[in-house]
């Protein structure tokens, strides 16, 4: 399967079953790339990076209820099918599974997936409950598209933490990639919720790349005291007064678990609001 023109939709759970069993039954090798769609470079990055790992990549649109904590954006989150749809052919996606919410959450639907402690911290602490929806949808998707691969961003590096442990926890026979941050020129994560962002806050939002890279830099000069990295950090951010901080927080890249004094693989990670904005971002470096 290759080119637009062979590109084919689907929404219903049992015709994605029934092609995954196909293309295994052929041998191909099947890649999935998980997202809400609005799509931008950093998701058509992932589309590439997974036909890389493939041979058929599926892009699953699926704006999922469940994730999405009380008083958060489900309603208002941009949704452009057709956009997406050409995204995808353009970046290698050749199949596209877009269930209506009736089909992956029918009525009676009383079964979740939750990972435990990796999801109590950082954003788990703002959005309760957010994370039982992601591990949820992806278990559903994992099962609906049976894939050889998955393919994440790091820029959700603790969506991608809390996958890795459930799918290796459950033993899920799937592998895990996780690509690399795509950023705007200023070094902005891309996400589709930028588009929230007023051309003001847009220009404030490029704090959120500066502070990380404020902290690469004071670590590569010496600094350890995750406390120091932290405050200056803070310092920094809440300089522009459009940005309330949520949170700062250095945690190791593994458990997730804050740490005082930094060393082997560290995850610093932010969350803030800019407007109706909430946007998130972090580096992981290893000390
Ligand atoms: P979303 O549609 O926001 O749920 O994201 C779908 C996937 O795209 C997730 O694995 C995200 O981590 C990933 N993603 C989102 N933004 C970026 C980015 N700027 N660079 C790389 N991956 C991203």
């Amino acid at each position: 399967m290759a080119g637009e023109a062979k590109m084919r939709v689907v929404s219903m759970i049992r015709e994605m079953q029934r092609l995954a069993d196909a293309l295994r039954s052929q041998g191909q090798r099947i890649g999935l790339v998980p997202t809400m769609g609005a799509l931008h470079e950093g998701h058509l990055s992932l589309i590439r990076r997974a036909c890389e790992l493939s041979d058929v990549v599926v892009v699953s649109v699926f704006v999922n209820p469940t994730q999405f904590v009380a008083g958060e954006d489900f309603e208002t989150y941009p949704r452009d099918l057709e956009r997406d749809l050409r995204g995808i052919a353009a970046a290698g996606g050749e199949v596209v599974f877009t269930p209506p919410a009736e089909e992956m959450y029918p009525r009676g639907f009383s079964t979740y997936v939750e990972v435990e402690r990796l999801t109590e911290g950082l954003c788990g602490t703002f959005r309760p409950g957010h994370f039982r929806g992601v591990t949820t949808v992806v278990t559903k998707l994992l099962c609906a598209v049976k894939p050889h691969v998955a393919v994440f961003g790091q820029k959700d590096a603790q969506q991608a933490a809390v996958i890795r442990r459930m799918t290796r926890d459950l033993n899920m026979d799937v592998e895990i990639s996780v690509a690399p941050t795509v950023r705007e020129p200023d070094g902005l994560a891309m996400s589709s919720r930028n588009m929230y962002l007023s051309p003001e806050e847009r220009e404030d939002a490029g704090i959120l790349f500066q502070s990380l890279e404020s902290a690469r830099r004071m670590i590569e000069g010496g600094e350890r005291c995750a406390d120091r990295i932290v405050a200056s950090m803070k310092m920094l951010v809440s300089s522009r007064p459009r940005v309330q901080v949520e949170y700062v927080e250095a945690v190791d890249a593994q458990q997730l678990e804050t740490m005082k004094i930094l060393r082997g693989k560290v995850l610093i990670a932010l969350a803030v609001r800019i407007g109706r904005a909430r946007l998130i971002d972090n580096l992981m470096i290893e000390v």
